[in-house]
């Protein structure tokens, strides 16, 4: 089969479209044919050397995000073949403590599909048949492709951490990235209001793409917006990853019980904030911690009730160094697939 195998750490000359034997399946595993993978930031983070999770072996065939027919299945998988399933990039171990606790998103042992161990960039990836999610009729294999990590992150975060329900209002700063996007449409669909804030018109108009009607294209201007449409009452939860960028913004906006989830750093690790304020207004200051497969199989449910799969672009798989390149854009929105 044809797969993009790291060689070394480096820029994209360390890629090369290599001719790999098809893997073979475990008893409980199954081999998948890939219709498309969606490249995520780690890829790039791991292809530079910048970051290298345990477990991290070379050659490596990255690729996280996964959709496609299941060709082969072990004696012991209940996913049949013929099967159009999405993976599940991470996969715990199932029989340590902290996975019997529930929190596989945190098991020692765990392993990925496409950072420590070989993923999608290929014709064909094997999976333990427990990463298998069954992809419902009403949804296209390439947008399945766009939703793994971004949509079990986004539905970990603001349902099952943020509590988020129903008639209560979400705010998401930097709405335009690809957990922002899923987040929203989730929001969405379990029936709360929505207000983004993003970096540009191009982004705003993203937004306004999977319906959201409330935002704000400066950042700094949505104080007003929060006032306006909660009548002055403040939001019931925030989504943060910014950090210290948006952080005073997140805390302001919150009503009195509100809850603040946070799940990134991308503009610094250090945030101050007053305790007094916190502890008065009764805040929740809410880590999000990482997904479980619950939160997949969730995710993929709310997506097929009409979600929107956004696209940057779609490239072969001997242009996966051009589409990485793409990736690392800020100005990208929406997902980048790999069509092998
Ligand atoms: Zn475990």
């Amino acid at each position: 089969m044809r797969a993009m195998v790291q060689t070394g750490f480096g820029g994209a000359d360390v890629l090369r479209l290599a001719d790999l034997p098809v893997p073979t399946p475990g008893p409980a595993d199954v081999l998948v044919r890939v219709a498309a993978c969606g490249l995520n930031q780690l890829d790039v983070l791991q292809r530079r050397g910048v970051v290298r999770l345990p477990g991290l072996e070379l050659p490596h065939v990255a690729g996280m995000d996964v959709a496609g027919v299941v060709e082969a299945a072990g004696a012991d998988s209940p996913v049949p073949v013929g099967a159009r399933v999405l993976l599940d990039p991470s996969v715990p171990c199932g029989a340590c403590p902290l996975c019997h606790e529930g929190r596989g998103g945190h098991c020692p042992n765990l392993r990925i599909i496409g950072a420590t161990v070989d993923g999608g960039l290929a014709e064909y990836v094997v999976a333990p048949a427990s990463a298998a999610h069954l992809v419902p009729d009403a949804v296209d294999l390439v947008d399945a492709a766009c939703l793994p990590t971004p949509w079990a992150t986004a539905f970990h975060a603001v349902v099952t951490v943020g509590r988020l329900r129903a008639g209560e209002t979400l705010l998401v700063h930097a709405a335009a990235g690809s957990v922002g996007l899923a987040a929203v449409q989730i929001a969405q669909r379990v029936g709360a209001r929505v207000i983004a804030t993003v970096g540009s018109p191009e982004k705003a108009a993203a937004l306004t793409k999977v319906g959201v009607e409330h935002v704000a294209a400066d950042p700094d201007g949505v104080a007003g917006l929060v006032a306006e449409v909660t009548d002055g009452r403040g939001v019931d939860v925030v989504l943060e990853y910014l950090g210290p960028a948006t952080w005073t913004a997140s805390m302001a906006a919150l009503r009195i019980g509100g809850r603040l989830v946070f799940l990134g750093n991308t503009t610094g690790d250090q945030v101050s904030f007053s305790l007094s304020d916190a502890f008065h207004r009764g805040l929740e200051l809410l880590g999000a911690g990482g997904y479980v497969p619950s939160d997949m199989a969730a995710a993929l449910q709310l997506f097929a009730d009409g979600g929107t799969a956004l696209v940057a672009g779609t490239f072969p798989l001997a242009d996966t160094g051009v589409a990485q390149d793409l990736l690392c854009e800020r100005s990208t929105v929406g997902r980048v697939l790999v069509v092998p």
